[in-house]
C-alpha cells in the first residue's frame, strides 16, 4: 500500500484541518476527553454532529441525496483520523451507523425520504430496542408481543440495556409478532415513538455511576404499519443486516492510535510527577505493541469499506473487527489506568457539566471510570464469545 497522500490529498487533509481549528472548540473537546462513559454525552455529542451536519461531512459514506459526500476512500480515512487526532467527539451511533444505514438498504422510499433528514438535522434522536431481560446472546428467544390491529401494531414487553432510551424520541424495536414456528420466525422489525403513554424507561447505572442504559417497559404501546422495516415476520433478516453495520463502526483503529498517544503523554507527566525517568522505558514495549495492533486494525478496516463502498454488506467480517477493535480498547484503558497507578482509586465524577475539581492531573479524571465502562464493549453489540462463534460458522466453516 502506498502510504505517501497525492498532492490532492493532502490539501483536502489540509481543508479537514482548517474546518477542524475553526469549528471544534477546546470546550467541546474537553468535553469529550473528560467522558468516562462508553457513549458521548448527547450535548456534546448533537453539538459536532449539528457542526458536520451543516458542513455537509456528517455521513461520509451514505448516498449524496441523502447527504453524503463523493469522498473516495482515501479521503474517509484522513477525515477520520483527522476528527480522531484533533480530538473530536465521537458521534452518537443509533442514528447514524444503526437505523440510518438500514433506512438506506431496506427501507421504503418514504421512510427514507421521511426519517434520514431527521437523523441528520438531530430532530430524531434514536435509541436501539433489541436486548430481552431473556433473550441477549440468544436474541431470537425475544417475546416482547406486536398484535396488529388495523393501521397499527399494538406492543406489550419489556426491553432492556437500551442506550440513551431517557434521551430518546424514536425507538427501533425487534417484537414478535407469531409464536408458532421456528424463533428466528415471526420477528418484526418496529419504528415508534418513545412519547407516547406506553412506554416506560427505567434507568440503570454502570459501575461507574453513568447512567448510560435503561430498562423500556411498552404497555399497549403503538407502533404504525408505515413504520414497519421488512414484512410482517421476516424481521429477523433485517436485524442480522443491521447488527453487521453495527459491530463494523466505521474506520476502526484511528481512536486507538490517539488513546495510544494520550497514554504516552500520560507516561511523560507520571515520570515528571515521580521524577522517575525510568518510568518511561517500562512502559515502551507495551505501548509499541498496542500501537502495532492499531495499525493492522485501521489497515484492515478499510479494505473493509472499500468493499462497502462498492455496494456490498459488511459481512462475518464485521465480527471479526467488532473482537478486534473491543479488545483493544479495553488493553488499551488497562493500560492507561496501570500507567497512572493510584490516581485511578478515588472517585471522580466525570459527568458534563460537573465542577468538582480532578484530584490529581484533569486528564487523570475519566481513566478510571472508563475503565470500569469499557468492560462493556466486549459485550454489546453481540458478545465477543458470539463473534468468535460466528467466524467459525460462517469464515472456517466449522
Ligand atoms: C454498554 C451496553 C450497551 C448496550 N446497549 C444496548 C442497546 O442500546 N440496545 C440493545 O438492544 N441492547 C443493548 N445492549 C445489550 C447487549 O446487546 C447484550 O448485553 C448482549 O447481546 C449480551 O446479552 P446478555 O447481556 O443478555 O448476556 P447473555 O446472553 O446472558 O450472555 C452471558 C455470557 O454468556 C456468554 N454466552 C452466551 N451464549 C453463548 C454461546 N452460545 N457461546 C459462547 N458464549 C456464550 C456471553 O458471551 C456472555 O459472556 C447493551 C449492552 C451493554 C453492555
Amino acid at each position: 500500500m502506498n502510504l505517501n497522500f497525492s498532492e490532492e490529498e493532502i490539501s483536502f487533509q489540509n481543508e479537514v484541518r482548517e474546518f477542524l481549528k475553526k469549528e471544534l472548540s477546546q470546550e467541546l473537546v474537553r468535553a469529550a476527553k473528560q467522558t468516562s462513559a462508553v457513549f458521548t454525552e448527547k450535548e456534546v455529542a448533537m453539538e459536532w454532529q449539528s457542526k458536520l451536519a451543516k458542513k455537509g461531512w456528517l455521513v461520509p459514506s451514505w448516498p449524496e441525496e441523502y447527504g453524503g459526500t463523493d469522498w473516495n476512500e482515501t479521503q474517509k480515512y484522513i477525515f477520520s483520523s483527522e476528527c480522531a487526532r484533533a480530538g473530536a467527539p465521537n458521534l452518537i451511533p443509533m442514528g447514524l451507523a444503526m437505523i440510518g444505514p438500514l433506512l438506506l438498504g431496506k427501507g421504503s422510499k418514504e421512510q427514507k425520504d421521511y426519517y434520514i433528514p431527521r437523523i441528520i438535522n438531530g430532530d430524531d434522536y434514536w435509541c436501539q430496542g433489541y436486548s430481552e431481560p431473556g433473550a441477549g446472546s440468544d436474541l431470537a428467544s425475544l417475546q416482547c408481543k406486536a398484535v396488529r390491529r388495523g393501521d397499527q401494531y399494538i406492543i406489550n414487553g419489556t426491553k432492556i440495556w437500551t442506550t440513551h432510551a431517557h434521551l430518546a424520541n424514536k425507538i427501533f424495536c425487534l417484537v414478535r409478532t407469531d409464536s408458532s414456528g421456528k424463533k428466528q420466525e415471526g420477528i418484526t422489525f418496529l419504528m415508534l415513538d418513545m412519547h407516547q403513554p406506553g412506554v416506560k424507561v427505567e434507568p440503570i447505572l454502570t459501575m461507574a455511576e453513568d447512567h448510560d442504559f435503561n430498562q423500556v417497559v411498552f404497555t399497549d404501546a403503538i407502533a404504525e404499519v408505515k413504520d414497519r422495516i421488512g414484512e410482517e415476520n421476516e424481521g429477523w433478516a433485517v436485524a442480522k443486516y443491521l447488527l453487521e453495520f453495527e459491530r463494523s463502526g466505521g474506520i476502526g483503529g484511528s481512536k486507538s492510535l490517539s488513546d495510544i498517544e494520550f497514554i504516552k503523554r500520560l507516561v511523560n507527566k507520571i515520570s515528571l510527577i515521580h521524577e522517575n525517568k525510568d518510568f518511561v522505558s517500562t512502559y515502551l514495549s507495551k505501548i509499541n505493541e498496542l500501537e502495532i495492533r492499531a495499525q493492522a486494525i485501521q489497515y484492515t478496516s478499510l479494505r473493509i469499506l472499500s468493499s462497502l463502498s462498492s455496494g456490498d454488506s459488511p459481512g462475518p467480517e464485521s465480527s471479526m473487527m467488532k473482537t478486534l477493535v473491543t479488545d483493544l480498547e479495553q488493553e488499551i484503558s488497562e493500560l492507561t489506568l496501570e500507567v497512572i497507578g493510584y490516581y485511578g482509586i478515588p472517585f471522580q465524577d466525570t459527568s458534563y457539566g460537573s465542577n468538582e475539581k480532578a484530584i490529581g492531573d484533569e486528564d487523570f479524571r475519566p481513566i478510571a471510570g472508563k475503565y470500569q465502562n469499557l468492560r462493556a464493549t466486549s459485550i454489546y453489540g453481540g458478545s465477543n464469545e458470539i463473534q468468535r462463534n460466528i467466524m467459525a460458522k460462517a469464515v472456517l466453516g466449522l
